[in-house]
């Protein structure tokens, strides 16, 4: 590429809110034949709030409010986006800022968390005699229950299942060793998502969903978008190793790129021949693509590859 070219590309990008770090990627993103897109964050808004809550097991100690207290709790060490929602969800239904003590906690990415909580009575305002108990917490997918050898029985599996059709997430909440409850946390599409897809796909793109969250969830928001191919269940630490698998055993000579947010993808976002962050506060997504979307505007990615075609139409 001449200098002159990839200068006026980069500068009618930057000016649109389309940063690309320099003529390298420019002139790649027109050879661009297959691309990865991270769901949450990325297709959905990564906004999600709860939309429903069960409880399975109850008593006159633990209620629903209780498990809601509980889970809240939990999920305050979690800078997770689905933590924010239980959160904020909590805060909400109790009408409190105030949490309860959280200690121990620790994420599993891909799966959930596990923590020990208290003073969950000063949230949902009961005067317990045994106010001081502490509870021991798992919060996450089935995977997460499986490996603590926590059955998800049949009941609970269809409930989460009539969710994930939804596109929605069921996590489950697990308390001193039970199942007790679920809550179902919804993401919205983004509006031009679909629009997206469909200009991609008649450039003649290969669109693929990679995602952490359950293959049912992922395949209705799928569905909703118009992707067809759909990896699902990937831990965050293994979808880098998808993307080099990607650029390895591609046949199209094309090039791969990946679309993302940065959390939990940044290094799927480096290893991709274009990686594109998108919408993201998250430095290490910045850092990590080699053009970024300063705007949380998804059609600019079309809009990218376009300014590279244009640019390499000049050159040629
Ligand atoms: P994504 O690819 O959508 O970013 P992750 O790999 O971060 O997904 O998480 C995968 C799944 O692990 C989630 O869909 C959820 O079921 C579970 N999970 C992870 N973190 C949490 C959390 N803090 N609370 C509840 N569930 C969680
Ligand atoms: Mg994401």
């Amino acid at each position: 590429a001449t200098p002159t070219a990839v200068m006026v590309g980069t500068g009618i990008g930057a000016s649109n809110g389309i940063l690309i770090k320099g003529g390298e990627p420019l002139e790649s993103a027109h050879k661009i034949r297959t691309i990865v897109f991270d769901k949450t964050g990325t297709i959905t808004k990564g906004k999600p709030t709860v939309i429903d809550k069960r409880i399975f097991f109850q008593n006159s100690h633990m209620t629903l409010d209780r498990m809601l207290a509980i889970a809240g709790t939990a999920e305050s060490g979690s800078e997770h986006p689905l933590a924010l929602a239980v959160r904020n969800y909590c805060k909400e239904y109790f009408a409190t800022e105030q949490l309860g003590l959280c200690r121990d906690f620790k994420a599993i990415w891909g799966y959930g968390l596990q923590a020990r909580v208290s003073d969950i009575d000063s949230v949902i305002n009961s005067t317990n005699s045994n106010s001081s108990q502490t509870y021991s917490v798992l919060i996450g997918n089935r995977e997460w229950m499986k490996c603590n050898h926590l059955k998800v029985d049949d009941g609970i599996d269809k409930t989460m299942s009539v969710h994930e059709h939804d596109g929605h997430t069921a996590v489950l909440v697990a308390i001193d060793g039970k199942i007790v409850g679920m809550l179902a946390i919804a993401d919205e599409v983004k509006p031009t998502a679909a629009l997206t897809i469909y200009a991609l796909q008649s450039l003649g793109l290969r669109t693929i969903l990679l995602t952490g969250d359950n293959v049912k969830t992922a395949r209705a928001i799928a569905s909703q978008v118009g992707i067809k191919t759909v990896y699902a269940e990937v831990l965050p630490t293994h979808k880098e190793r998808f993307i080099a698998n990607l650029k390895e055993n591609d046949k199209s000579h094309g090039k791969i790129a990946m679309v993302g947010d940065g959390i939990n993808d940044s290094p799927a976002l480096a290893r991709a021949d274009v990686g594109i962050a998108v919408g993201t506060g998250a430095d290490v997504a910045v850092e990590a693509a080699s053009i970024v979307l300063i705007r949380d505007e998804l059609f600019d990615v079309v809009a990218a590859i376009m300014l590279s075609k244009k640019t390499v139409w000049r050159i040629r």
